[in-house]
């Protein structure tokens, strides 16, 4: 980590920082508006999620890296340990300066307040700009006897919250929670391996005036060329990515587009066309559309696991943790549900023995990645 620049952030004040790196850039910007929320931002957002494997200090230094650098837009979740810790720290006197966004997965009443009240006590903060149902299996409705919607309109009424969003991995869910015109944002995944159905939510968010928040721009490691990540998604107004960054040298390459953003040309267009073709067919998108599994199994990551250990670092993917994700699949109960709502038609099952095998034989150093 670049230490030198933690002792200037020290040294100087918010004020200063804010003139040289905040109104007064000198470049300019791929910029986003959020549907009818109003906040309009850089279109790289902060995805912290992977800051929970950080220590408070390099994850403090991140986010005030990316704010340094021009991002504005924060998102992280009451489940993502602590996140929230993270960037409480991180903009504590800059707080108005940033739009962080958070989740709850409340199921009731209570937990929506007791979620609600410990993300503001973690972020140090009395507001949060956008409140976001996290996945729910069904989309939150006034008068649907969950409570949820209306604890919601209840706290923005009180200022605790500015906007509703909700996220989600159901294809189904998303689409019931745009045409309800309730939510102000949806969050679902987005790149440039996502099939039609993405595009669909894309657009009918966009006709619905809600923001987009794109997460998974890099398919959960699948795509590695984030230069070709980041020109698709900026072909689309109203949509925000959200980058998961847990090393400096991940969030420089983002940082760099602020003041070059990639466009879409033949060459860029080429890798992605590559990318697509390599990876069509049986190819699990990750998305998550087929679970929760019965027997547990985290199906959005194993049944893709041979393209995750040869496209991404493996070194996480073969530890004891993704040893025992990966020993669940021989728990498998061929319910078949998951083949039932894959949208891709994929025989889920199947796949998810032909990764265990492969898997078991890299393990064994039968097969070299
Ligand atoms: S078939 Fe196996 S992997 Fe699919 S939902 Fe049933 S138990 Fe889970
Ligand atoms: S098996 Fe199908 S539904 Fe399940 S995560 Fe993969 S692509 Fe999505």
């Amino acid at each position: 980590m670049e230490r030198v620049f933690l002792a200037l952030w020290g040294a100087s004040s918010y004020n200063e920082h804010r003139e040289y790196f905040g109104k007064n850039r000198r470049f300019p910007m791929d910029m986003v508006t959020l549907g009818r929320t109003g906040i309009t931002v850089n279109k790289n957002g902060f995805g912290a999620l992977p800051i929970q494997r950080i220590s408070q200090e390099d994850a403090v230094f991140l986010a005030r890296k990316a704010y340094r650098a021009g991002i504005r837009f924060f998102d992280t979740a009451r489940a993502y340990t602590d996140s929230e810790v993270k960037l409480g720290e991180a903009f504590d006197g800059i707080r108005s300066e940033v739009y962080i966004a958070t989740k709850t997965a409340a199921q009731n009443v209570e937990e929506f307040w007791k979620d609600l009240h410990t993300s503001l006590n973690n972020l140090r903060t009395d507001y949060v700009d956008l409140y976001q149902f996290h996945n729910p299996s069904f989309c939150p409705k006034p008068c649907d006897g969950s409570g949820l919607y209306e604890a919601a309109l209840e706290a923005k009424g009180k200022g605790m919250i500015r906007h509703i969003g909700i996220t989600n991995h159901r294809l189904s869910v998303a689409k019931e929670a745009i045409e309800s015109g309730l939510y102000e944002t949806l969050q679902f995944p987005f790149s440039y391996i996502s099939g039609e159905q993405e595009l669909e939510l894309v657009q009918l968010c966009k006709e619905h005036e809600m923001g987009f928040i794109a997460m998974k721009g890099l398919s959960g490691g699948l795509i590695t060329n984030s230069a070709a990540a980041y020109a698709f998604e900026a072909q689309f107004e109203g949509v925000l990515p959200i980058w998961g960054v847990q090393r400096e040298k991940e969030l420089d390459e983002f940082l760099s587009y602020i003041d070059n953003p990639p466009r879409m040309d033949a060459e860029l267009s080429a890798v992605i066309a590559h990318d697509r073709e390599e990876l069509c067919g049986e190819f699990c998108r990750g998305c998550g559309y087929c679970m929760p599994c019965p027997a547990g199994i985290e199906i959005n990551n194993c049944a893709r696991m041979s393209l995750l250990l040869r496209r991404s670092p493996s070194a996480e993917h073969l530890s004891p943790a993704g040893q025992a994700k990966m020993k669940k699949i021989e728990g498998c109960l061929h319910c078949n549900q998951c083949k039932a709502k894959c949208p891709y038609g994929l025989d889920t099952p199947a796949l998810l023995a032909r990764n265990y095998e492969d898997y078991k034989r890299v393990l064994a150093g039968e097969v070299k990645v």
